[in-house]
């Protein structure tokens, strides 16, 4: 956190260093799809050399979930097309409104604008290989979009899970989730509530994310059940079609 000295925010463990929240996903036919596009896209595409891009799929359009749209000008280039854009109606509502510059005819051209096509998403869809299962959940008021691709689950920005929306989750082997920090917050899981969560999802390996500087990395593992980790920047899941037998 900006101006924090708190003892995560000092901390040496590279754990606790933490941008903003995203998924880079790679199906076995090379279709690579990013969920999310937070201000840190630019740093993380470098630092992980994502070289493709097929499509972003957002889950909702929150300033940490969508301002590194402009970044997929090097993607087009790279890709030779328009960048893919999912999301429901609200979130494209949100992208063309804080990106009004990309979708305004009179904006100069030159300069190099992002090149994108909005699709809604209305159920269920595929990028290449990928097939993907939009999961409503509850970001305090507002549903947003998780998503599920086979036998995991990505659903960050969560304050609950509507009673609907647990059929979709039945079976899941890997599940991303959200858990802030331990006091209760309006639009976000606590750790306990984010724990309660995982415990009914029943997945084999639970990895929380969106954490707070309230959450250090060593001294919040120590107390998740066995199942249950912090995910950390530049973890990677190889999570195989078949889930594996218990
Ligand atoms: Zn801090
Ligand atoms: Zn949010
Ligand atoms: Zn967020």
């Amino acid at each position: 956190m900006i101006g924090c000295d708190c003892s995560t925010c000092r901390s040496d463990d590279p754990r606790d260093t933490r941008l903003r929240p995203s998924l880079f996903v790679r199906g076995d036919d090379g279709t690579s799809v990013l969920i999310d596009a937070g201000p840190d896209l630019r740093a993380q595409a470098l630092t992980h050399r994502i070289t493709r891009v097929d499509a972003i799929v957002f889950t909702h359009g929150h300033a940490d979930h969508i301002l590194g749209l402009d970044d997929v000008r090097r993607f087009n280039i790279l890709m030779r097309q328009p960048m893919k854009l999912y999301g429901d109606a609200v979130t494209l509502d949100e992208i063309r409104r804080t990106f009004g510059y990309v979708f305004d005819p009179g904006t100069p051209r030159g300069g190099g604008l992002p090149q994108v096509e909005l699709t809604l998403v209305q159920g269920p869809f595929a990028v290449g290989g990928l097939a993907f299962v939009p999961v409503p959940i509850m970001h305090g008021q507002r549903q947003i979009l998780g998503l599920r691709l086979g036998p995991f689950a990505y659903l960050t920005d969560c304050s609950a899970i509507p009673e609907s929306s647990w059929p979709l989750l039945d079976g899941v082997d890997v599940v991303v989730l959200d858990a802030l920090r331990h006091r209760p917050h309006p639009t976000h899981f606590s750790l306990d509530e984010a724990i309660a969560a995982a415990r009914r999802i029943a997945a084999r390996q639970t990895y929380f994310t969106h954490m707070c500087h309230d959450l250090a990395h060593a001294a919040t593992t120590a107390l998740l059940p066995p199942g249950i980790a912090l995910a950390y920047d530049g973890l990677r899941l190889d999570v195989p079609a078949t889930p594996m037998a218990a």
